[in-house]
C-alpha cells in the first residue's frame, strides 16, 4: 500500500499496465516501481497483511 495516496497493490491482480503479472509478490516487484497514482517509490510503500 502506498502511504502517500493509499493506492493498494494486490498481488493476485498484479499491475498489467506496468508489466507486473497477476500473482507477482510484492517482493518480486521491480525496485524501480513507482505508485501509479502519485509516483512515490517503493520506499513509501508499506506492506499490509489482510486476514491471515
Ligand atoms: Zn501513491
Amino acid at each position: 500500500m502506498c502511504t502517500i495516496c493509499g493506492w493498494l497493490y494486490a498481488e493476485d491482480r498484479g499491475l498489467p499496465e506496468e508489466d507486473i503479472r497477476p500473482g507477482t509478490h510484492w517482493d518480486d516487484v521491480p525496485e524501480d516501481f513507482v505508485c501509479p497514482e502519485c509516483g512515490a517509490g517503493e520506499d513509501w510503500f508499506q506492506q499490509l497483511r489482510i486476514g491471515d
